[in-house]
């Protein structure tokens, strides 16, 4: 039998179309979102304040799938959770909610592993199966919408921008108020650094935030952690990053993880520095998380302190981001769902 179509990741021009093609008013659309996005159901028949008639045509032709738990974990250190799911296909995607002081964000995957194999990430070891659908993005928040998460950041699995035509439809999902109405500025999407994906995302109205995966302050570093550096180098990144503050006006996040004895010493810092001047920026210090089979370390606590007082006064903001349920495997750059059950 053939499988009913799925209503979620449909945005509202997609519902509306549906509804005028079985006869129904467009503005249906609307509350029909608010149902499967704001309130999560799944059922046709929970959807009260439409009509019975509707409600059957919808479920003769349409379902709203719902990704499957396999498997919670909860950080003993900092009360992290990791959530294990089951797609439709059986693939298997890893989400995190960290819990902090003033929030608590929720970190979504794009894409079952990922294509571009950064050295140090344990995402990137285990290869690509494929893109996700808008769906399965938002029913990562949809799964944890009880815990309340005020930040969304598209740091899991997989690069955003490889897979971007189903990541802005996610986003403007996230983004609506007739969706999950998260704020713009709560959003953040984060990429090891497609030049296009960085443009085109700056002809995007809503002021949803960016980061950029760096890493190191020179080309020849870079390639040894991002075989991407070698299609798009500094030189390409940073053209495209440059346009996007020029034209969006607003600022970007450069993510650099802290490895010891390679791209942790006070010249880098220096490069460092003298790579992004001028760009209007934040940088962000993720100390290195251990990964199996990997054989770099993260520098210790006064290397990395060092790092941080030595670049900030030459660039305007430095922060270092302390990882969270590196216990369960779910900080930064752990995840893989193919090493572990
Ligand atoms: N593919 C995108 C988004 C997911 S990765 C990107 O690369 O930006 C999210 C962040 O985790 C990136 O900034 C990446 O540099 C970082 N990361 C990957 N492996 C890591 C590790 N072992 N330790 C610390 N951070 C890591
Ligand atoms: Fe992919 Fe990002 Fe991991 Fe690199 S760091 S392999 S781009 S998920």
């Amino acid at each position: 039998m053939k499988k009913k179509m799925s209503l979620k990741g449909l945005w509202t021009q997609d519902l509306e179309k549906l509804l005028s093609d079985l006869g129904e008013r467009r503005y249906k659309a609307n509350q029909l979102a608010l149902w499967i996005y704001d309130k999560g159901v799944t059922e046709f028949d929970q959807m009260t304040d439409l009509s019975e008639s509707l409600r059957e045509k919808l479920d003769s032709i349409a379902c709203i799938d719902a990704i499957k738990v396999r498997k919670a974990q909860t950080s003993d250190i900092d009360f992290s959770e990791k959530l294990l799911f089951e797609l439709e296909d059986g693939e298997r995607i890893e989400t995190v909610l960290m819990l902090e002081k003033d929030r608590i964000t929720v970190c979504v995957s794009t894409q079952v592993g990922c294509p571009l194999g950064c050295t140090f990430c344990a995402t990137g070891k285990m290869g690509f199966k494929r893109n996700l659908t808008p769906g399965e993005i938002v029913d990562q928040i949809i799964a944890v919408k009880d815990r309340r998460p005020t930040h969304v950041v598209l740091m899991g699995m997989g690069e955003p921008f490889l897979n971007y035509g189903n990541t802005i439809k996610a986003l403007k999902i996230i983004n609506s108020e007739l969706g999950l109405s998260f704020a713009a500025k709560r959003i953040t999407v984060s990429t090891a650094g497609i030049p296009d994906g960085i443009k085109k995302l700056a002809s995007l109205t809503s002021k949803i935030k960016l980061a950029i995966s760096l890493n190191a302050p020179t080309d020849d570093q870079r390639n040894e952690l991002m075989p991407i550096n070698k299609k798009y180098p500094l030189k390409t990144l940073l053209e495209a990053v440059r346009y996007y503050t020029d034209r969006t006006k607003r600022r970007v996040t450069f993510e650099y993880v802290l490895i010891e004895d390679f791209n942790d010493s006070q010249k880098d810092a220096l490069e460092l520095s003298k790579l992004v001047r001028g760009i209007p920026c934040k940088i962000n210090l993720i100390p290195y998380n251990s990964v199996p089979d990997v054989p770099f370390e993260k520098p210790s606590e006064e290397k990395i302190v060092a790092f941080r007082d030595y670049l900030f006064p030459r660039c305007p903001t430095v922060t270092l981001r302390r990882s969270k349920g590196e216990d369960i495997q779910a900080a930064c750059g752990q995840l893989c769902t193919t090493i572990k059950a």
